[in-house]
């Protein structure tokens, strides 16, 4: 008999870094319910939709998919987001730098800029808190655009937009008091990528050159070109990146450069001022 509780048990994800919470949460999706609801009825049977569709959900994890793609959603910030496998799966490093975003410039009126916004997440972090601001979140890949564009419209934030561009191919003549992105930052070598659920994840949103930096450097580039005076670049980049990044914002005019630890204690982001004469 297939009861909450002994499917729970015999889950099986040697794989996985979490089998028990895996299993809870695609359990709790087949059932439509909360996890909570899994703790109170574990007596509970299952009916034969129920438990194909955790079957199969289950499947998909021992294959090594990440949950976030099997539940088609993820948590972030204070968000519910629908994610898919055209963007990054959100992280919590990532919340750095919303809080980091959130505390440089005042609540009132400013023009927002995230650039590779995937799901949206952090355009539209920073749009639930700003109600001022303007966010204006950019993608290459159009699914993004429109998946982006589809969580702005379920968590109804109308001052997010969204709109398909390469980095700043798209933005000419536009001018923002902040940048920020989450860019890909990983070196093309790098051995975690055949690892986990990063393998599931689209590389373009992961793998930027032989160092890992090659959109970092063209961001700050192009950066000044887009930026009011006053105006600040914010970017998270790799746990051992901190000294190239701030190197190159000090290379191409910004000023009050630093960078800050996320909770695992890594140099995480970086960001500089561009004051000019
Ligand atoms: N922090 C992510 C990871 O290590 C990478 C995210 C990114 O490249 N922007 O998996």
């Amino acid at each position: 008999m297939a009861t909450i509780e002994s499917l729970l048990t015999s889950a099986d994800l040697p794989d996985s870094p979490t089998p028990r919470l895996d299993a809870e949460l695609l359990l709790a999706q087949a059932l439509g319910k909360s996890r909570s609801y899994l703790h109170t009825w574990p007596e509970r049977e299952l009916d034969a939709p129920q438990l194909e569709r955790y079957q199969a959900s289950l499947a998909r994890r021992q294959a090594g998919e990440p949950v976030a793609y099997i539940l088609g959603r993820q948590g972030f910030w204070n968000l519910e987001l629908e994610v898919a496998q055209h963007t990054l799966i959100p992280r919590p490093d990532t919340e750095l730098l919303v809080e980091t975003a959130l505390a440089l410039l005042p609540a009132t009126p400013q023009r927002v800029l995230d650039l590779g916004t995937g799901s949206g997440a952090i355009a539209l972090a920073l749009a639930g808190e700003r109600p001022g601001w303007q966010v204006m979140g950019v993608d290459r890949i159009a699914e993004a655009v429109l998946l982006a564009e589809r969580n702005r419209i379920r968590l109804k934030l109308g001052n997010a937009r969204f709109v398909e561009s390469h980095w700043f191919s798209c933005l000419a003549g536009q001018r923002y008091q902040l940048i920020v992105s989450n860019p890909p930052y990983i070196r093309a070598d790098d051995r975690h990528l055949a690892q986990g659920d990063v393998r599931f994840e689209p590389s373009s949103a992961l793998v930027a050159g032989a160092d890992g930096l090659d959109d970092i450097r063209l961001i700050i580039q192009q950066a000044p070109d887009y930026l009011d005076a006053g105006g600040w670049l914010l970017l998270e980049h790799g746990f051992d990146q901190a000294d190239a990044v701030c190197e190159l914002l000090r290379a191409h005019g910004f000023n009050a450069v630093e960078s800050r630890r996320d909770l695992g204690g890594h140099q995480r982001i970086s960001l500089g001022r561009l004051i000019n004469e």
